[in-house]
């Protein structure tokens, strides 16, 4: 990273926990996303997250008030079907495509009340339609800020990664937009002449 970027990326930091092994990949996730600046995010490793790698929750502490709080937790190690490995040796730009697809999940509870939000929590647990929907627009919201390059290898990172257990693969196909669904994305927001589409930091 060159100067200016350290210090294009330290406005980010504001209203954020951030853990120091993964300071680089979420402040360049954050940087497509100035509107999250002034909202407080705690990035969490956990030992284990059931079925998942990052999971973007609000604090229910904090979902009575004005000013919503959310805590995004990452699995301290990255399963693959016989062995793990930690969380900070998956590529940069997987990371990245990852955080920035759990950001997305925060702009979409941004635009929910309280009562849009408990529904929210409700549908995620009991229709898995709700989920695939919910799944495709933290996808697009990423996408639309820039972040369809690193998306899309964090999709195919996943679907061919060998090593991951067949379950996890599977509900990744069936529950999120597909790698080709995100190229046709970011080509429809070039074809609007907004070059977002594609990293534009690269
Ligand atoms: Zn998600």
């Amino acid at each position: 990273m060159e100067e200016t970027d350290i210090e294009h990326y330290e406005a980010f930091k504001a209203n954020k926990v951030i853990p120091q092994v993964l300071e680089a990949e979420i402040l360049r996730a954050l940087s497509f996303y100035p509107s999250l600046v002034p909202v407080k995010i705690r990035f969490v490793f956990k030992q284990r997250i059931k079925g998942s790698v990052m999971q973007a929750q609000p604090l229910i502490t904090t979902m009575f008030g004005t000013a919503r709080e959310y805590r995004i937790n990452i699995s301290a190690l990255f399963r693959l079907t016989h062995t793990a490995i930690p969380i900070r040796q998956v590529p940069s730009d997987i990371l990245i495509g990852w955080i920035g697809h759990e950001l997305g999940h925060i702009m979409d509870y941004e635009q929910r009340n309280l009562w849009g939000m408990l529904r929210f929590g409700a549908g995620y647990l009991f229709s898995s339609s709700f989920v695939k929907n919910a799944e495709r627009v933290a996808d697009t919201f990423a996408v639309n800020h820039g972040l369809g390059n690193y998306i899309l290898k964090t999709k195919y990172f996943i679907l061919d990664h060998a090593a991951l257990p067949e379950k996890y693969k599977q509900k990744i196909a069936r529950l999120y937009l597909s790698p080709d669904d995100i190229v046709a994305q970011v080509r429809a927001l070039e074809a609007q002449g907004n070059p977002s589409g594609l990293a534009r930091h690269e």
